[in-house]
């Protein structure tokens, strides 16, 4: 385990705040009939035009700078030629190295008139997101930050994915420890001040179950219903959480929440 001093979380912090920057240019022009490679343009250039480096782009040879995942996808989408069109729900995940330093961050966006019931799937999977968060203080453990993201998904029927985890963050893009969304609140690793990790839940509208599509990369739910990630990079706290990620822009650019 890796804990960072003050000054390596203010570098956490930038290449997070910038990850949050460069979803809400994301945000300014995500819209139907865009195809998702070229959100991933906006965002590269984005990345590059700040002086830093997306995290995602060659990472274990991912080809493009944006994780996007549509509708039943659940991470891990690669971008392409496929139209957004109204009612979809998309993932976006960017990662950024700046300094040295990695941040990590997604948000599912809704494209036009979007269900209720799965604005409902997105309300609670970014509110599961705080949920984790406000467990991560020193003195708590791992398992009271998945317990916190399980029980109000699980309380709203959702489907919690298991095969997919957060994670450590600093130097690299993951480190240990894993940080899943589900467990047993007082298990797992004592949390620390300086211990920096990736909360993102990935919760399902219908079963937990997942499987692998061919192209090698993206998951999609088993059942084919709709799948959201919500995700922010955190820095333990004494006695509250810091939030180094930010989606304050990006909801500013939409001029709403769900
Ligand atoms: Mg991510
Ligand atoms: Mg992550």
């Amino acid at each position: 385990m890796y804990y960072k001093t003050k000054d390596e979380i203010e570098l956490i912090r930038e290449s997070s705040l910038l990850v949050g920057k460069t979803l809400a240019e994301v945000a300014k022009v995500i819209k139907p009939g865009m195809t998702t490679l070229s959100l991933d343009k906006v965002a590269f250039e984005f990345i590059m035009d700040s002086k830093a480096v997306p995290a995602f782009l060659n990472y274990n040879g991912f080809p493009n700078s944006l994780c996007i995942s549509v509708n039943a996808q659940v991470v891990h989408g690669i971008p392409g030629k496929y139209e957004l069109k109204d009612g979809d729900i998309v993932s976006v995940d960017c990662g950024v190295v700046k300094n040295e330093f990695f941040g990590d961050s997604a948000y599912t966006f809704a494209i036009g008139e979007v269900k209720e019931e799965v604005l409902q799937l997105l309300r609670i999977t970014k509110e599961s997101l705080y949920k984790g968060i406000e467990m991560a203080v020193v003195g708590k453990r791992i398992g009271d930050v998945a317990s916190a993201v399980q029980t109000l998904a699980e309380a709203n029927g959702y489907g919690v994915v298991r095969e997919l985890v957060g994670h450590g963050i600093g130097r690299n893009l993951h480190e240990s420890p894993e940080v899943p969304n589900y467990g047993k609140r007082g298990s797992g690793l004592k949390l620390q001040e300086g211990l920096v990790i990736a909360i993102e839940p990935m919760i399902n509208m219908g079963t937990k179950g997942v499987k692998h599509e061919s192209d090698g990369w993206t998951i999609v739910t088993a059942d084919k219903m709709p799948s959201a990630h919500f995700e922010h990079t955190v820095a333990v706290g004494k006695e509250k959480a810091d939030i180094l990620s930010s989606f304050e822009d990006i909801e500013k650019a939409l001029g709403r929440e769900f």
